[in-house]
């Protein structure tokens, strides 16, 4: 969302910094002439008073710049001190009774927005109430306004809680200069500690998580939670510290190892494999997602680790086989057995995807089911890969139900020369109404005719009977009823 900007009298260092005004263009020679407008960048769009004031009736955008405007309103309090109108506020100031209430407001939206200036001068005409003061830090401090953190934790104490929080958001909005200033200032909770080193931990920022460890205990459950933060994005030195700093539940840990593990980041996932127990579930998760990303040596790792399950491993060359991770796969089979199943499921994910080489390595392991290697010849041939469907095809036996499909797929393909792989190694042909058309193309690409291709003759006259019986029962009735008519 995007707030329209407020102009307003210029302050006399914002003034002096205006040679003409963006409207009519003319410089102005007149120190007395009110000049209006707001701060761009390094710059000031600054207009004459009457410039300004026909401009904003027809159109109101910023001539300059043009973003959205809208005029302060110059007897507010709160208006002008939101948005910085120096000289606005200090006339208010200096003509009308403020009481502590309207002055605590103006305070916060003017440190929320860094007016340092009009922050000092309301501080300067008043005392304001001390849970204005926390909101006014927490407001500064969110926003990385440092001078103006400092000039209200100067003029008065602030609550613990308001620290704290004020820490928090300085951190998570990256202003480290801020957190040290309001850390220098006083206590913070143990719990606002911790959400400070989360914060940290996910940027990756040492200094800052070293500092606030220094500050003070947390938790047992934030040191979880902030490991877990540096873990998922890859901040070594930071899980190392937070480490160093004392225990975490085998719980956080489990959670920790996933990402890096994901993410192949060997380093990370070795720093938390030495600090403690995952659970069983967790490194099997971690196993099968680095499996399945081809990061073999965190696989080696984890492997390192503990023993994994068949199943596990079975799932895992299923993982990394769909992903056409060779050594990957070779890694996890010398790691130990696997099923018949889990092979036959890995050849079809790898036969699937083309990866040649996984599929011989996985055959190459040990036996795989009929069904599996139809179906895995299947899944080759509907994506056209004639070097996968040769080497099952080379691996033994398929059912012809399978290979009546995978002819069917190679065929929409158009691919002439699966279809013809798959003729040649077939035993015995499926025979069906279409096998007809099958037997005369099948005799067309061997030399010699074999025994399915005699049953698919056979169909062929009994096709051939058929139509005849049907011809000749047809012409017997056509004959059978003009008698009946001529003789009624
Ligand atoms: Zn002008
Ligand atoms: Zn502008």
């Amino acid at each position: 969302m995007i707030h329209p900007v407020r102009y307003c009298v210029l302050t006399p260092e914002q003034r002096s910094r205006v040679y003409c005004c963006n409207i009519c263009l003319r410089e102005s020679d007149d120190a007395d002439n009110v000049f209006l407008g707001h701060v761009s960048g390094e710059g000031v769009h600054a207009f004459h008073e009457q410039c300004g004031k026909d401009w904003m009736r027809r159109l109101p955008i910023c001539p300059e710049c043009r973003v959205d405007m809208v005029i302060v309103d110059p007897s507010s309090l709160l208006d002008t001190a939101c948005h910085g109108c120096f000289n606005e506020v200090t006339a208010i100031l200096a003509n009308r009774a403020i009481t502590d209430a309207a002055r605590g407001q103006a305070v916060i939206a003017a440190a929320k927005n860094g007016h340092l200036a009009v922050v000092n001068a309301i501080l300067a005409n008043g005392a304001i109430a001390d849970e204005h003061r926390d909101l006014a830090v927490v407001a500064a401090a969110e926003n990385g306004h440092l001078a103006v953190v400092n000039a209200i934790l100067a003029n008065g104490a602030i609550t613990d809680a308001a620290r704290g929080q004020a820490v928090v958001v300085a951190a998570e909005n990256g202003h480290p200069s801020v957190v040290n200033a309001i850390l220098a200032n006083g206590a913070i909770t143990d719990a606002a500690r911790g959400q400070v080193v989360i914060a940290a931990a996910r940027k990756g920022d040492l200094a800052l998580v070293n500092a606030i460890l220094a500050n003070g205990a947390i938790t047992d459950a934030a040191r979880g939670d902030a490991v877990i933060a540096a873990a998922k994005n890859g901040h070594l030195a930071v899980v190392n510290a937070i480490l160093a700093n004392g225990a975490i539940t085998d719980t956080n840990r489990s959670f920790a190892v996933l990402w890096p593990a994901s993410n192949g980041d060997l380093a990370v996932v070795n720093a938390i494999l030495a600090n403690g127990a995952i659970t069983d579930d967790a490194r099997n998760q971690a196993v099968m997602a680095a499996a399945e990303k081809g990061h073999l040596d965190v696989v080696n790792a984890i492997f390192a680790n503990r023993a994994i399950p068949d199943a596990v491993r079975g799932r895992a060359v299923g993982a990394a086989a769909i992903t056409g991770h060779l050594a990957v796969v070779n890694a996890i089979l010398a790691n130990g057995a696997i099923t018949d199943a889990a092979r036959g499921w890995a050849v079809r994910s790898a036969a699937g995807q083309g990866h040649l080489a996984v599929v011989n390595a996985i055959l190459a392991n040990g036996a795989i089911a009929n069904e599996h290697r139809g179906k895995a010849v299947i899944a080759a041939a509907q994506n056209r890969h004639l070097a996968v469907v040769n080497a099952i095809l080379a691996n033994g036996a398929i059912a012809d139900k399978y290979r009546g499909l995978a002819e069917l797929a190679a065929a929409i393909n158009g691919h002439l020369s699966m279809v013809i792989a798959l003729k040649r190694a077939r035993d015995s042909m499926m025979c069906t109404v279409l096998g007809t058309r099958c037997s005369w193309s099948a005799r067309s690409w061997q030399s010699r005719p074999r025994l399915d291709d005699v049953r698919c003759i056979r169909h062929e006259i009994q096709v051939v009977g058929s139509i005849l019986a049907v011809t000749a029962f047809v012409f017997g009735v056509a004959r059978v009823l003009p008698r009946k008519s001529a003789s009624s």
